[in-house]
Order: C-alpha cells, then structure tokens, then sequence
C-alpha cells in the first residue's frame, strides 16, 4: 500500500503541486524556499506526508506536502483544519502538523490545468498495464501513447496509458490493432471525478480526509 503513497512524490522525494491539482499560492521562488529553510527537523519523512489542500469553501482542490502545507500556514495563506498526532521542531517551537489545510481566499481553478503527470497516470491506472491487465510497482511501468506519438498521438489523458516495458517493447510504434494488443479499458479523460479518485488514493491512509472526500 506504499506504492501508492511513493508514485506521489518527484525525484526529491518532495509531493509534487500538481499531484492532484495545480500549482499552489507560493510554491515557488525564493521566499517559499527560505520559509522552507526554517523548519528543520530530523523527521524528514514527516514532512513529505500529504496534506489535503481545500478552497475556501472547503472543496478539495489539491494535495501538497506537510513542509508546503506548513510554509503556507506561515504566510498566511492557508490554515489548519485537522491536524496529525505528531509534531516537528525547528530551533526555537514545536510545530504541529497538518493532515487537512484550508486556503483563507478564495483561488478559481481552471479545469484544464489538471497536472498530466506520469504519477497522476499511474494512479489512475491503478499501475496495472493496460495491456495484460497484470499490477506493477511504478519503477516497472511507463507510459503509452496508444496512438504512438510518431504517428501524431498526443500526450493526453485519453492517450496516454500505464504500460509494462514488456508490452510497451512488443507495441513499439504500431496501434494496440496492429501489435495484437487490446486496452484493458478506453483511458478515461481527466474530470473532477478522477481528481476526487487521485486524492482518495493518496490519502486512504488518513481517516481525516474522509469527510472532505466523501468516502
Ligand atoms: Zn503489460
């Protein structure tokens, strides 16, 4: 059940913004990296716990993690509205960490900005190749443009599917038609319905997120 939580964070072990939304207030530039800087602590692994980010009017829009959720309490930006059973400490306080946070303004966001990740792909897969229906761990998956990108297949969420390297090489540049292969399922476009499955995935182990999820 790990693996799940894993596909969520990039290459720095950070949960990327976009994980299941857009771009958060202040998650780039100097300032967000300073305000970083001031929370130490040697319970790294803790602040990359995902966080649910809510609008103001407490739709779920997004999932960051406890460091950015942190940071974005700091500035103002957001506040808590369920914390974890755990503290960090940076050189002078101990800091309680947030499990569910709230943006105090109110942000529109735009639907085509749902992040086309390869994370977001596999967590919609389920990490099972849609060719042979068999599950993975993410590191033994990559991605599929159904109609392969040489013959003019976009990267898109209704192109793009998870895929073993065994069936990704016996594909190659041809149709699932062409190389004998059939689509477990037809890839479903992002909707709200996908971010709100992406979110569940990534939280299941929170019990705190459930209200705001409906599940
Ligand atoms: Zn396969």
């Amino acid at each position: 059940m790990g693996a799940n939580r894993h596909m969520s964070v990039d290459s720095r072990g950070r949960y990327t913004p976009e994980a299941a939304g857009e771009t958060m207030p202040g998650s780039e530039g100097p300032a967000g990296s300073r305000s970083h800087n001031l929370i130490s602590t040697r319970r790294g692994s803790l602040m990359q716990e995902p966080v649910l980010v809510l609008n103001a009017t407490y739709e779920p829009i997004n999932v960051t993690a406890v460091r950015r959720a942190m940071v974005l309490m700091l500035k103002g930006v957001a506040q808590a509205e369920e914390m974890h059973n755990a503290e960090v400490h940076s050189a002078a306080h101990a800091h309680k960490v947030p499990s569910v946070i709230r943006l105090l303004a109110y942000r529109h966001i735009p639907q085509q900005s749902r992040a086309l990740s390869r994370k977001n792909i596999l967590l919609r897969d389920r990490n099972t190749c849609q060719f042979c229906v068999r599950v993975f761990p993410s590191s033994e998956l990559t991605l599929d443009h159904v109609m392969p990108r040489s013959r003019g297949g976009r990267s898109t969420w209704e192109n793009l599917v998870a895929c073993c390297y065994r069936c990704n090489n016996s594909k190659g540049d041809r149709t699932p038609e062409e190389a004998g292969l059939k689509l477990a399922r037809k890839p479903r476009p992002f909707t709200l319905h996908t971010s709100r499955q992406l979110m569940r995935l990534i939280g299941h182990r929170d019990e705190r997120w459930r209200k705001y999820l409906f599940y």
